[in-house]
């Protein structure tokens, strides 16, 4: 039998991969390969946490192809002639892969795609991780949704569910090429051992993928519409991570829901396919505005007068210690887990775009380091939609007030004494505000600040005082 090379890139399982599925559909013996090309970025080469996440990634995938009598082998880039070399050193016909659509890596895909294929070789690209490829859906116009509602109102239409496909059972391996580095090599992990922690809570790897969504299933789904926004619960499915390194499809997410559904579960489904949504059109939009990877999507805020650069601000930020309870326990889940809850990422953008008046993108790259999730789509729509640059944004002046934010979705004030314990003993409703309570504070909370960084009142009339600036000016 003939042989390809199947790279592996963000699509890191067995099961529900196009690419490996053509690659022994057409009779191949796949070379399974992994090329580590961080400088390939644009700028935005895998921050800490997702380097933690995918050194464990690849070695589950190692073995899941072990077990079926296959490897993967790891090499370094530069990618397009590693690729040319191992063409010729395994004497494979060409190389199968999933796309990815980050721009810096689209266009490199699109070069070398171009280049094998001007040499004889073959060179095919699959779509492995979304429900919808960027360029699928358009206006009526034919231009890109700019809006959620009419791109998901278009998505549900042209919506037709995709079969799953179980992993193959075997698979062919040859001694032919070289066999790569080791795992270690590649020093994703990190040498001071800061994420040890997160592996309580993380399984990464196709087989983690799974369990995360059967535990899901069978527990956070039922009830996830009213739960979704509560970070003191285990309300939403924790797959962001197994997404971002498609360890599992989306389609096969949804496969699983539709599975379950029922007449009682219809909403609570719904609504977790309409997040998925969510990720779809981050996709859109990243492929149609490549640049709003850092520069503002709405043009009318490249004039906006954000604060200077103050690092000791966003220090306090970055590591807990604003003195505001629940932006601090959504920034220290996020340094002890690699991840935070969706209603804290707002809360905290918020505060950093608003209150601190901090560009989006001083949060944006904090996130893309400590996140294991870090996805260059959702991350970049996450935080232009906070700040009010971006498409479909919450205006400006929609300035969150992390009080009641905490009185409304953190009730108990449970999130805030799990994440910041010299807050425990304090109770409600001072755990959400202790500076108002100062006796109860002095006595309960001796170690927490005693006033936050910036007055709220202060931050949020600086920040709209800016933005009615800049609606004079435009
Ligand atoms: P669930 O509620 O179970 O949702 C299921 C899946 O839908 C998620 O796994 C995710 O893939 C997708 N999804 C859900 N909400 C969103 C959303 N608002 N935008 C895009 N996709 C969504 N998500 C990332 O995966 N990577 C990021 O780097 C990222 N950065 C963000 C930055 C900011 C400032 C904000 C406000 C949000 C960001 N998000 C990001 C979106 C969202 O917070 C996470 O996807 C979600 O918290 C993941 O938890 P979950 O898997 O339990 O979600």
């Amino acid at each position: 039998m003939p042989n390809a090379l199947v790279w592996f890139r963000n699509d890191l399982r067995l099961a529900d991969n196009p690419a490996l599925q053509a690659a022994l559909d057409d009779g191949y013996v796949p070379i399974c390969i992994y090329i580590h090309a961080p400088d390939e970025e644009g700028g935005w080469a895998p921050g800490a946490a997702s380097d933690a996440w995918r050194h464990r990634s690849l070695a589950a995938l190692d073995a899941d192809l072990r077990q079926r009598g296959s490897r993967l082998r790891l090499f370094f880039g530069p990618t397009l002639p590693t690729l040319q070399t191992l063409l010729m050193a395994c004497d494979a016909e060409g190389v199968f892969w999933n796309r990815r659509y980050e721009p810096a890596i689209e266009k490199r895909d699109t070069a070398i795609k171009k280049t094998l294929r001007a040499q004889g070789l073959r060179a095919e690209s699959f779509n492995g991780s979304l429900l919808f490829e960027p360029w699928t859906l358009q206006t009526r116009e034919r231009g890109p949704y700019q809006v959620f509602a009419p791109f998901w109102r278009a998505a549900l239409a042209a919506w037709r569910p995709q079969a799953v496909h179980d992993a193959p059972k075997r698979i062919e391996e040859t001694e032919e090429g070289p066999d790569g580095v080791a795992l270690d090599v590649l020093k994703l992990f990190p040498s001071q051992r800061w994420d040890e922690n997160f592996w309580r809570q993380w399984s990464p790897g196709e087989a983690g993928a799974r369990e995360a969504l059967e535990a899901f299933v069978d527990g956070a789904l039922h009830g996830y519409r009213e739960q979704r926004d509560r970070p003191d619960r285990i309300g939403t499915s924790r797959l962001s991570p197994h997404l971002h390194f498609g360890e599992i499809a989306p389609w096969r997410v949804i496969a699983v829901l539709e599975d379950v559904r029922s007449a009682g579960m219809a909403a609570d489904i719904d609504t977790c396919i309409r997040q998925l949504g969510w990720r779809e059109f981050a996709h859109h939009l990243l492929h149609h505005f490549p640049d709003t990877v850092d520069r503002n999507l709405n043009p009318r805020f490249d004039k906006f007068d954000w604060a200077r650069r103050n690092p000791r601000q966003t220090e306090a930020w970055r590591s807990g210690a604003t003195g505001v309870p629940i932006v601090d326990a959504g920034m220290r889940e996020l340094w002890q887990t690699g991840w935070m809850h969706n209603r804290a990422r707002m809360v905290v953008a918020s505060y950093l775009c608003k209150h601190l008046r901090q560009h989006w993108l001083e949060g944006a790259r904090w996130f893309w380091d400590t996140l294991v999730d870090a996805d260059l789509a959702d991350n970049t729509l996450g935080w232009q939609w906070v700040a009010g640059t971006g498409a479909d944004a919450s205006p400006y002046f929609r300035v969150f007030n992390p009080v009641v934010q905490a009185e409304k979705f953190d009730p108990d004030g449970a999130y805030i004494a799990k994440w910041v314990p010299e807050l425990a003993a304090l109770p409600v409703p001072a755990k959400f505000a202790p500076w108002l309570h100062p006796h109860l504070a002095a006595t309960y909370a001796p170690h927490y600040p005693s006033k936050p960084i910036v007055d709220l009142a202060k931050g949020r009339d600086a920040a709209l005082a800016a933005y009615r600036a800049l609606t004079l000016r435009s």
